[in-house]
């Protein structure tokens, strides 16, 4: 698999992107080309569905989009004006097809397709009522929770219906839903995952970036606001707002690695906001070196802050082939080193005998950080700093992103002095909270409602965690068992 990151294998993964286009001729081909703008959200299967006006038709693989979407025998097996598709990781579920998405039901009041970004915190206690009570679930993806809530609603209405599951559900989700009816794009309310509005002429287009409307060639008309449900019927749009209003809590780590630098999240600029989380890292931990190097690629546009704020040379100090794909990344501790040296070089000439600055966006086992500074020791730099651009990952996150569980996070179980041990750097600091929410234009963090998801820094989640403290009970409860018997 050619992942979008070069050193993929230590960094937390966005898990999928959704594109869906209304009222265009060729719907699937406009889907495969955003799903193609949004395939660093989810590398591992895409699925398109469109609708002809009387019936649904379906598409999907494993693997990329390219390879997959980009053949006519595909597109021309995907029919209709109306169509939305999805890339993934695995998040809740395993990667078999039967959970690539879009997932489909026939309901009573006809086709159903849904594609959903983020995960569902309480999925594993309604499935199991939902079971209880006779519903057949086709896959083990939590997405499909949804599709069960609506088929049993008792609400007349297919909208209704609908807004009557998103009420039971928890958790992060931006859902493009396609029903005979038309299209439905919403975000959870508290807007953890992000969802925006284009348009192209008389075609409306939903998307996880403003990257995939680029592409596309259509406009940005807007985000989809936390809690809102934006219907649209041929050239009919219109937004309602079914829950309790709620200050959002978008996530936090769209700005610092998911997105891509040339889509806009919220009111900001992805890769302005990267450059100032690095100029703020520099005024916080400045340091005395000749060259500011960026580990290639998400470090690159905090590297620049950092080095403008610091008036310290920017520099390419590793080299990235473009050319190494999934051969080299193989399980096995060996293959796996090997791999990372056929992927990246150290610029040799220019480090040897130079006091360097790494920077880079995170730090998740700490594996690959290690690798780097060792590279760099290899080639000779005299003293090698890493600063981090964002705060030390310290918790899992249960909003649709591919976290190692707790033991595994670096920041869980070492401090700043044991994770500079670690990866045998010189010095290493990441930038504060605080500074974090600086480069978004905030004060600070706000102590009481802070406005957005950083639970993978703090540990404090904006949901209530249904399954996670379920799973809490049972261990609880088996220890219980254990001090009895
Ligand atoms: S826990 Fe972290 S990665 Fe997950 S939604 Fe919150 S900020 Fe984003």
């Amino acid at each position: 698999m050619l992942t979008t990151h070069p050193f993929d294998d230590d960094k937390l993964r966005e898990e999928c992107g959704i594109f869906g286009v209304s009222n265009a001729e060729g719907a699937a081909a406009l889907v495969a080309l955003g799903l193609h703008a949004l395939q660093h959200r989810g590398q591992e299967a895409a699925g398109i569905t469109t609708y002809d006006g009387a019936l649904f038709h379906t598409h999907r693989a494993m693997g990329h989009v390219a390879g997959n979407f980009d053949r006519d025998e595909v597109i021309r097996s995907l029919p209709g004006p109306v169509a939305c598709g999805h890339v993934r990781y695995a998040t809740t579920g395993d990667t078999a097809l039967r959970n690539v998405q879009p997932l489909y039901a026939e309901l009573a009041s006809g086709g159903f397709a849904i594609a959903h970004n983020g995960n569902i915190s309480n999925a594993m206690r309604l499935r199991r009522e939902l079971v209880r009570r006779g519903s057949i679930f086709q896959s083990t993806s939590d997405t499909e929770t949804i599709i069960h809530l609506v088929a049993t609603s008792s609400y007349r209405t297919l909208l209704d219906k609908f807004i009557d599951a998103l009420k039971q559900i928890e958790g992060a989700y931006s859902l493009i839903v396609m029903t005979p009816e038309g299209m439905i794009a919403c975000r959870d309310p508290l807007g953890i995952r992000p969802l925006v509005m284009g348009r192209l002429d008389d075609t409306i287009i939903f998307a996880s970036e403003t990257v995939a409307l680029d592409v596309v060639g259509a406009e940005f008309v807007r985000q989809i606001d936390p809690g809102e449900l934006v219907i649209v019927r041929g050239s009919e749009i219109k937004s309602i707002r079914p829950f309790t209003p709620m200050a959002p809590r978008p996530c936090i780590f769209e700005w610092v690695y998911f997105s891509r630098p040339d889509s806009i999240v919220g009111e900001h600029s992805v890769y302005s906001v990267r450059k100032a989380i690095g100029a703020q890292l520099a005024i916080e931990s400045p340091v005395d070196a000749d060259l500011i190097i960026p580990v290639p690629d998400s470090g690159v546009p905090a590297a620049i802050g950092y080095a403008q704020q610091s008036g310290i040379p920017f520099e390419l100090g590793i080299i990235r082939s473009h050319y190494v794909g999934r051969t080299f990344i193989q399980p096995g501790d060996k293959v796996r080193h090997l791999g990372v040296k056929l992927k990246h070089n150290a610029n040799r000439a220019l480090i040897k005998g130079k006091r360097i600055v790494l920077i880079d966006d995170s730090i998740v086992r700490g594996t690959t950080s290690l690798k780097i500074v060792q590279m760099m020791r290899e080639a000779g730099a005299a003293e090698i700093h890493m600063r981090i651009a964002s705060p030390p990952t310290r918790h899992s996150c249960f909003y649709g992103v591919d976290t190692p569980e707790r033991a595994k996070l670096l920041a869980a179980k070492l401090d700043v002095g044991g994770m500079t041990e670690f990866i045998h750097a010189d010095s290493l600091s990441f930038v504060s909270l605080d500074g974090l929410y600086k480069a978004l234009g905030e004060p600070g963090r706000a102590a009481i409602r802070p406005k957005y998801c950083d639970a993978c820094f703090t540990g404090d989640y904006p949901t209530t965690l249904t399954d996670q403290d379920d799973v809490a009970d049972v261990d609880q409860f088996a220890l219980l068992e254990e001090r009895v018997s």
